[in-house]
């Protein structure tokens, strides 16, 4: 049978959220009448997550499970439900219902007047501490200035896709992912719909700091090579300092001033270059690690258990 729409959402110890997710997937995709099928992708969930999953694909046909052997991140699992998904437009969705599933409906609107991505912009926020609610904010504005692409303002990965658009995202094999950003970089016709951000039905956030900072790392050295930059421009600015002073320096050296004695000058200056120095080795090796991980070229995930036709 021909599918025409995948849903797909990435779980990940939301045992609480899976049936009520379900219920309003299914609610929503009902009213569409055409053809679908849920993605439920268990990025290793450590509760029944897995169990609750295989149950309602038992149930229901249309819900096809993909499995993975461990955590492998969000991201990630997004990745294995677009490689599983067979419909002619692909939806992504988060499984706390922060993303109201009826707004696919909306989406497959504008699908259906020839866009190709119809991504989610969140005009509104509820449930969210200032903390999260600044960082993101000043993340997507911080990736707005300094990428080559221009990743739409306030957008989580809550969007449609034409299967084109999927095909060509499939083939982008990279291992640090930022779906957002390479679902912008694709082209294609893009549109945003606006919606309120809801607050988690249940559970707590996946997305600890420092997952927040692994994805905003891998967003800017994925699409950027704007710190590397930083480095040089810091190189010229240091180096032309240096050469403006060197004539000062021997004038007064020559004229007996007793102007830069004493070791506390020369310190600094040798810690702060220092600094400067691993700082941007440190940047150097961001880059270089993940040269290392696509060279190694491992799968990008494992699963256990996956639908056998892809
Ligand atoms: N998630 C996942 N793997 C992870 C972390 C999160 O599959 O390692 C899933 C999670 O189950 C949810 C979605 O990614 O469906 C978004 O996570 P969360 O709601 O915790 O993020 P937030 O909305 O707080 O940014
Ligand atoms: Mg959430």
């Amino acid at each position: 049978m021909k599918i025409i729409f995948s849903i797909i959402a990435p779980i990940f110890n939301e045992k609480e959220n899976l049936p009520e997710l379900y219920r309003r997937v299914k609610e929503v995709m009902e009213q569409t009448r055409e053809s679908w099928e849920l993605i439920l992708v268990d990025d290793g969930s450590s509760d029944e997550s897995s169990d609750m999953i295989r149950a309602l694909a038992k149930k229901d046909q249309r819900v096809r499970p993909v499995i993975f052997a461990r955590n492998f991140g969000h991201q990630v699992a997004v990745t294995a439900g677009l490689d599983y998904s067979r419909g002619d437009a692909v939806v992504i969705i988060d499984a706390d219902l922060q993303d109201p599933p009826e707004l696919i409906l909306d989406m497959a609107k504008k699908w259906r007047e020839g866009y190709e991505v119809v991504f989610a912009v969140r005009a509104e926020r509820e449930g969210e501490s200032w903390f999260k609610l600044w960082t993101a904010s000043l993340f997507y504005r911080l990736i707005y200035r300094i990428t080559d692409v221009k990743i739409p303002l306030d957008t989580g990965d809550f969007r449609l896709m034409d299967r084109k658009v999927v095909n060509v995202m499939n083939q982008m094999r990279e291992r640090h992912r930022f779906l957002r950003g390479m679902s912008a970089w694709v082209g294609f016709k893009q549109i945003g719909v606006e919606y309120k951000r809801a607050a988690r039905t249940a559970g707590e956030t996946k997305y600890p700091f420092r997952k927040m900072l692994r994805l905003a790392i891998n967003a800017v050295t994925s699409f950027s090579y704007f710190p590397l930059q930083v480095a040089t421009v810091f190189g010229f600015f240091s180096a032309g300092i240096a050469i403006l002073a060197m004539p000062v320096v021997i004038y007064l050296r020559a004229s007996g001033s007793q102007a830069f004695f004493g070791q506390a000058s020369t310190l600094l200056a040798v810690l702060f270059l220092g600094g400067v120095q691993l700082i941007s080795l440190g940047i150097l090796g961001e880059y270089i690690g993940r040269l290392y991980d696509e060279a190694k070229g491992r799968p990008l995930y494992i699963v256990r258990e996956a639908p056998e036709d892809k």
